[in-house]
């Protein structure tokens, strides 16, 4: 088995979780900008983050043969002093050329509230502006389904943002379709908790199918398991479905909407696909 983790918050990790993807077939893993659990108190705490983010994570993956790339941005969660949000995002362009980076992310809202939303706007403005991929977070339970429609909007009302290059995580039964529909990328986060379980998640794809969708860890701080991707492929298996089936959403569909940003590479690449990616960006 191999699979991509698009969506895990790695510094939270100790050590032997990459040793464990690593060992489950894991090629890269993905690090979205997030939460602390706390509120930073500065930009300068941003700062630090990013540069964890872009400097140290991936030295530590790569002891495990693991490839590690980011995404940066200010979290929703601290959205609410906008001012504070403006210096932390006119930080991020400065480490946009960094080789692990790709896209702006992930980005979003969590309680729905009007500063969320005024600092959602400011972030897809960095994206369009600076052609960065973006990977959107939705709001939990009873707020995702508005949370959802609010963003989709906002996204869809700028004319440079191209569908394709935008996933929507944390795609639950009642909001898969609405993105789908959109033309963008569906993530399923699989937690032993809330958000998805296994089979919900499997349940989702023998509904929906199989194109522009993953699935991810989102492991985190709180209650999460690095190994959930590798856990549903086996539920997969146990329903029937097939080994290509299974590779193509938990390795080839990350794979092909991440190949959008040209610093996403794997260890095997050759050369010369290095090359092209490079001179098409
Ligand atoms: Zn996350």
């Amino acid at each position: 088995m191999r699979y991509i983790e698009p969506h895990a918050h790695m510094v939270s990790r100790v050590t032997d979780d990459y040793e464990r993807m690593a060992l489950s077939g894991c090629a890269a893993v993905c690090e979205p900008a997030f939460w602390a659990g706390f509120d930073r108190s500065s930009p300068a705490g941003f700062h630090d983050y990013f540069s964890q983010l872009t400097e140290h994570e991936p030295k530590r993956a790569a002891k495990f043969g693991l490839k590690h790339f980011c995404w940066l941005c200010i979290n929703s969660k601290e959205a609410e002093d906008v001012q504070l949000a403006a210096e932390v995002i006119a930080l991020i362009p400065r480490f946009l050329d960094r080789p692990n980076v790709l896209g702006i992310g992930e980005i979003g809202l969590n309680k729905n509230s009007r500063n969320e939303l005024r600092v959602l706007e400011m972030q897809v403005e960095l994206a369009a502006k600076y052609r960065q991929l973006i990977l959107v977070h939705t709001p939990h339970l009873e707020d995702k389904l508005k949370g959802t429609r609010l963003i989709l909007d906002v996204l869809k009302n700028d004319p440079r943002i191209r569908p394709e290059r935008v996933i929507i995580d944390h795609v639950e039964e009642h909001t898969v379709e609405m993105v789908l529909d959109c033309g963008m990328w569906a993530g399923m986060t699989l937690y032993p908790e809330t958000k998805c379980t296994p089979a919900r998640a499997v349940d989702i794809l023998e509904t929906y199918g199989r194109e522009r969708i993953w699935m991810n860890s989102a492991c985190d701080w709180g209650v999460s398991d690095p190994l959930a991707v590798p856990k549903t492929a086996l539920e997969m298996k146990r329903r029937g479905h097939l080994g290509a089936a299974i590779d193509q959403v938990i390795f080839q569909n990350p794979e092909k909407f991440l190949r959008q940003s040209p610093n996403f590479q794997l260890p095997d690449d050759s050369p010369r696909r290095r090359h092209g990616n490079r001179t098409s960006r």
